[in-house]
Formats: C-alpha cells, structure tokens, sequence
C-alpha cells in the first residue's frame, strides 16, 4: 500500500486535491489541473462548516530583504520590506464535544533568532539600526494568557514550515538542553500539542540542501518528544472548516492553513507576502505590475530559496483559487500572508497597496453535509 493510501493518524484525507500531488507530474501539467481540484475542492471545505473562532496575534516585526519578498519584481530603493509575523489562534468543537485548540505559527520568536541567516544578520547590524528595525509585539504566551487561554488546552501546532523556528520549549525535548539553560530535559510548554507537520518536511532536516541550510535549525529538532510529533502526508480536513493543504515550493514540506469563516475562504502560509503578489495587476509597489506583465507571471512568490520555485508558483495559484476575495476590496483574494509586507518608513518604494492584518471570525455553524 502507498503512503498516500494509509489513512492519516489525524483528520480525514482531502481527496479532491490528490491529482495534484501524482508523482512524476512536470509543472506545467499540476498547474493545468488546478482549477478543477479547487472547484471540486471549495464546496466540499465549506460543507465541513465552520470553526468556533479564529484569531489573529502580531508577535514580531522585521526586516527581510526585498530581492527575497518580491523577488524580481520590485524596483523599490530600499534593500529591506519589513514583514510582520503573525499567530491565528483557531478553535473548534468535534461532533462528540471535545473542543480544540490549533495555533498556527506560533513562532517562539526568541529562539528563531538563531537561525543562520538572523544571527548573520542581527552580527553585522549595529544594535541601534536594529532597535529601529524590529518590532516585537507580545509573544506567543502571553497572547494566550490575554486571550484566556491555557497551554494545556492546545491541541495543535501548526507552520506553513519550519524555517527559522525552534519547538524545544513548546514540545519538551527527551535530553538536557545546555544552550537553554536546561541542565535536565525540557518539560513541554504545550504539554498536549502535537506538532502537525508534512513528513517530506520532517525528513528534509536530516539532507538540508545548501539552498536551505541558512533557514532551519536541525539540531533543535534531535530530541523532541517524538510522540509531541504528527508527521502527516498531504491534504487533511481538521475540523469543520480547518483544512491543512499540502503546497509544495518554498520547501518540500510547506503547507496552508485553509479556513471556512464566515467571511468565506481563507489560505494562510508564506508563499507570498503580500495579497497583492497573487493578484500583481493590482499592486501599486514600484516594479510589480509592469514586471509581472512582461514575463508573463500570474503571481510573485516569496523566494528566499529557489530550487523549486515552479512548484511554489503553483502553490500560489492553488491557494488563489481555493479562496474567496476579500469583502472589503474585492480586488484582493483572502490570501492571508503569515509574515505580511508592512508599511515602514524605514523602506521607501515598499508600502503594500493593501493588507489584510487579520482575520476574525465567531461562528461554529455546522456544514450542510
Ligand atoms: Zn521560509
């Protein structure tokens, strides 16, 4: 039996995506079939209803360079975008009353500062041009504590990938930690998360490719708690309205949060960041519009690595054409950038024409099927 047949450990298998995922198949052949697996896929998300609540925390705001964000399309003087990294907090009730508890990006923001690149980064930036560079806004736990939330109630941990991040305090690691302080081994922090990740993205930490090596961490990831650890293959519904959609690119094992809220259809991930990079015709940003005509580009990924930017490419236009647009500006679709282009005046040429910030949603209303 292949791996693509064994039923998930957690969720039900979306099968309306699986085309997209035939081994073997060249670029150009996945990006035909997208259409048709969102079509068939979208009424089936929305019949699953809706999740109890989601919500939207800012945790950092940082530099990043603007060759990665926008790639070749931006004509902006200035080297750095800021982005601006953000947690949704998602809840919903099983049918036998059990209610759970998904954070999606929940970066522990202190330790990704080690990550390669940042610690490169952070060395050859004076302290004072940092200070003015980077925003931190509260973190992770203390969002939770003003959201009334106990880390015992989360069930899930959710990223789009694992660049940059470092879980060892959220899931507890089986061995004594020494460059944390911990003489003895971690206790987890989210004592009953369960870390959902695609295997593909497990199994690249241990062959990182040079492409990759400045974004990952590896060796924080050695000794976690192997049972705090879902690897899962693919495109798996959650709960109702909470999808987890395999989009391959940025790395091999990145993945969306897909949401049915009821201002319709979200994506969440980092394979752009800003809406505007899925809809370029509308973008005001120096470079963007014109660039993406010439070359004849339907979306502008977020290409901090490249070796497999056809296939992000089209992890782009499958999460444009899973959701909804946006009711404020119809222009714009619910593509909601989990490290969003934020508007600084440190960085001329770069202001987003339009930014989402957040999604909210109260609901729960169960699905018609
Ligand atoms: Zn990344």
């Amino acid at each position: 039996m292949s791996a693509a047949k064994v039923a998930p450990e957690v969720g039900t298998r979306i099968e309306w995506l699986a085309p997209l995922h035939e081994w073997g198949l060249d670029p150009g052949a996945v990006l035909d079939r997208i259409p048709s697996c969102a079509t068939d896929f979208r009424p089936e998300l929305r019949a699953s209803g809706t999740p109890d609540s989601v919500d939207t925390y800012d945790l950092i705001t940082l530099p990043y360079p603007t060759r990665f964000g926008l790639w070749r399309a931006s004509m902006a003087p200035a080297p750095f975008v800021s982005i601006t990294n953000r947690m949704l907090v998602v809840r919903w009730t099983e049918l036998d009353g059990r209610r759970r508890t998904l954070l999606f990006e929940p970066s522990d923001v202190e330790l990704g500062t080690n990550t390669p690149y940042f610690a490169a980064l952070t060395k050859r930036t004076p302290s004072r041009l940092a200070d003015l560079l980077i925003q931190r806004h509260d973190d992770v736990l203390t969002h939770l504590r003003s959201a009334g939330i106990d880390p015992a109630e989360v069930d899930y941990l959710v990223f789009d990938h694992l660049h940059t991040q470092d879980v060892r305090r959220w899931l507890g690691t089986t061995t004594p930690q020494p460059d944390l302080g911990a003489p003895v081994p971690l206790e987890p922090i989210f004592p009953n998360a369960r870390l959902l990740v695609q295997r593909s993205e497990l199994i690249a930490l241990d062959h990182l490719h040079p492409q990759q090596r400045p974004w990952y961490q590896p060796d924080t990831y050695r000794d976690l708690r192997t049972e705090a650890i879902v690897p899962i293959d693919g495109d798996i519904l959650l709960g109702p309205g909470v999808a987890i959609v395999a989009t391959p690119g940025h790395t091999t094992g990145n993945q969306t949060l897909v949401l049915n809220t009821s201002s319709g259809i979200w994506a969440s991930s980092e394979n752009a960041i800003a809406a505007e990079c899925l809809v370029p015709r509308y973008s005001k940003l120096p470079g963007v519009r014109r660039w993406s005509e010439q070359w004849q580009q339907g979306v502008v990924v977020n290409a901090n690595t490249v070796e497999t930017i056809a296939a992000q490419y089209n992890s782009l236009i499958l999460e444009r054409s899973i959701v909804d647009v946006c009711e404020r500006d119809s222009r714009f679709p619910q593509f909601f950038p989990s490290s969003e282009l934020t508007r600084r005046w440190t960085n001329p040429g770069t202001a987003p024409t339009f930014t989402h910030q957040r999604i909210t949603h109260r609901g729960g209303a169960k699905g018609s099927a």
